[in-house]
């Protein structure tokens, strides 16, 4: 009995780490049939159903690969465009804010990205942004021009998590692959310019994205989590539409690179995202 205690003890585990639990992260900018601004807004009805229908056809995919639990972020604009009324009935909802470690330390058994969108000031990146279209002009992590995609590789990748599954426009594909050569991508579009694209119909997007979830599914383990070396510096240079934070100077971790441009010193990507989006 007592044997049998240990072994089941010591199994504990390994059972915990068997559960495959996806993390998937959505945005609206990289969604098929996406390509204007005003279809941005999150109360646009058009943009939530072809949103809604991209992330259910991958939260389906991954349960047809043998994923048992599939966690949902709302990641557009403050998380007001999906709604458990409509998401696919098996996946949980994350709404609001995820704090800098952008809840990695869950450890999930992967990330994933729906609709995502490329780095700023990348030609043919439909609506190309990091972080902020208006307020960001570029963003360097250790030197690296990187948005969205970098940044949360690179928080996954410090809680040991893979990326395995990226949808959005060919731009944001092709900044993926740079970084997680091995990730599944699912293109819904190609961007001619910021606002001028090419699209599949939604119906073509979904089971495409469908498709490539199950895929995914079966390179965890295989898929090298992303990882950036420490230090990391995070510098951030802003629009002509925003300025440096008050008090800039006084920044913990900051340095003042010139009136537009701060830099934040950490020992890992952790530190420095947290330094940076503490205010
Ligand atoms: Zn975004």
């Amino acid at each position: 009995m007592l044997r049998l205690i240990c072994v089941l003890i010591l199994s504990l585990p390994v059972m915990w780490a068997q559960k495959k639990t996806i993390f998937l992260i959505t945005d609206a900018e990289g969604v098929g049939g996406v390509c204007r601004q005003d279809q941005t807004d999150s109360k646009d009805q058009e943009m939530r159903q072809l949103l809604t229908g991209e992330v259910n056809a991958a939260v389906e995919g991954f349960f047809a690969g043998g994923a048992d639990e599939v966690v949902v972020w709302d990641g557009h604009d403050g998380s007001q465009t999906l709604s458990t009324l409509t998401l696919h009935p098996r996946a949980k909802l994350v709404m609001g804010a995820l704090g800098s470690s952008m809840l990695m330390e869950r450890r999930y058994s992967a990330v994933a990205y729906v609709g995502q969108h490329s780095k700023a000031n990348i030609r043919g990146g439909i609506m190309a942004h990091s972080y902020s279209s208006l307020g960001i002009q570029n963003m360097l992590l250790n030197g690296k021009p990187v948005g969205e995609i970098d940044v949360i590789a690179a928080m996954a990748g410090h809680f040991g998590i893979p990326v395995i599954l990226l949808s959005g426009d060919q731009a944001a594909a092709n900044e993926l692959k740079e970084i997680v050569p091995n990730a599944e991508l699912a293109v819904v579009k190609e961007g001619l310019g910021r606002y001028n694209c090419i699209s599949l119909s939604a119906a073509a997007a979904r089971d495409m994205i469908m498709e490539a979830a199950a895929r995914s599914v079966s390179k965890i383990g295989s898929i090298k989590p992303y990882t950036v070396p420490g230090p990391v510096t995070l510098q951030i240079e802003y629009t002509t539409r925003n300025s440096l934070p008050v008090d800039a100077e006084k920044r913990a971790g900051a340095e003042v690179l010139d009136d537009r441009t701060i830099r934040f010193l950490g020992k890992d990507i952790l530190v420095g995202w947290s330094l940076y989006r503490s205010r």
